[in-house]
């Protein structure tokens, strides 16, 4: 999910930690932090943020913007807070009727057989990452956002961070069942998968920002090539002239030469001017371990077979639907590779 606006960052930051937010109008907020927090932060209890400048400040107030160092903290804590912590909620409704039927209406293996080899309750860990990204061209844009990812079987899961709050319901509730534990791939592919599915999640955030840029280059190119075009013109004109005088008109060609290549030149320029570098690094991370249902299946494609956990989740409420290995959208058609057995969309089957 993609924070709408800062306020609405902090606010879900500050409440997470254990702070007391109170909001009257959009552009400042009151936080009281727990006291243990303030004291091992070294922060105030109390703040006013304020997410407009102002001319005059009160004692205990902050403009907080994506670079305000008070947020690095609170998103630091969050690391610490939450990367250890495994919250198990085991009051959830665990659906187990007609599981069967869902899977078979929601998901269509093409060139893939499927049996169902058990269904049971499992627990299964989820890392919601939150990154902070910086995406610089003519303008600067800075911004949040954030991926949810099963880590035993690497699916992506939309909106999982905005049913959250659910998850919270029972933090006294610690007792893992570990042995039911779906086992997680290893961090490291973990993390790339979050990776490569974040450059697509922002191509998708920084869309209107490209369109935007876009537009201004086309303008720019447009008064560049008529401004060039114009002098162009003029000296085809006096070519003309001097061809049917039979002058030497020597000069007159280097000039439209030269008027050529300045005008490639600016435009190769102007794109440069206008291409988006974007940074993004992890902000905060939070693993949560939820009870689920675990459907083991057997894929078979040809000679090969591959098995795998899909997973019923009981926030989203719903089957995971697989992401395809290339490009991590949802898929509900699945082409299995016939060498990885990997997932794949029809799109990136070809
Ligand atoms: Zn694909």
């Amino acid at each position: 999910m993609i924070y709408k606006n800062i306020s609405q960052y902090v606010q879900q930051l500050s409440e997470f930690l254990g702070g007391y937010v109170e909001t009257q109008v959009d552009s400042l907020m009151e936080v009281v932090f727990p006291d243990g927090l303030a004291q091992q932060l070294n922060i105030n209890e109390y703040y006013k943020f304020y997410f407009e400048p102002r001319p005059l400040m009160e004692e205990n107030s902050l403009v907080l913007n994506y670079n305000s160092s008070l947020l690095e903290q609170l998103g630091v804590s969050l690391k610490e807070k939450t990367i250890f912590s495994q919250t198990a909620v085991s009051s959830l409704y665990l659906k187990k009727a007609r599981l069967e039927e869902l899977f078979k209406k929601r998901l269509n293996f093409i060139n893939s057989t499927y049996k169902i080899i058990e269904i049971k309750p499992s627990t299964c860990s989820y890392l919601i990452l939150n990154y902070k990204y910086t995406a610089v061209s003519e303008e600067r844009k800075d911004g949040l956002t954030s991926v949810a990812i099963n880590e035993h079987n690497l699916f992506l899961v939309n909106n999982l961070y905005d049913e959250f709050e659910a998850l919270f319901i029972d933090e006294t509730n610690a007792a893992l069942e570990v042995e039911t534990l779906l086992p997680p791939s290893p961090l490291k592919v973990v993390f790339s998968m979050v990776s490569m599915a974040i450059e697509k999640i922002l191509k998708e955030e920084l869309a209107d920002f490209q369109k935007s840029l876009n537009y201004r280059l086309e303008k720019d190119i447009k008064r560049l090539s008529d401004y060039f075009n114009a002098i162009i013109k003029e000296i085809d004109k006096k070519i003309a002239k001097k061809k049917t005088n039979n002058e030497n008109f020597d000069k007159e060609l280097s000039r439209l030469d030269f008027t050529e290549k300045e005008l490639e030149r600016k435009i190769i320029d102007q794109k440069t001017r206008y291409q988006i570098n974007v940074n993004f690094k992890p902000f905060s991370a939070l693993r949560v371990i939820i009870p689920v249902v675990a459907l083991k299946t057997l894929l078979r494609c040809k000679k090969k077979s591959r098995e795998i956990n899909f997973v019923w989740n009981p926030i989203i409420k719903d089957l995971e639907n697989p992401c395809c290995k290339k490009c991590f959208s949802p898929v509900a058609n699945l082409f299995l590779d016939e060498e990885s057995l990997d997932i794949l969309c029809p799109a990136c089957r070809g």
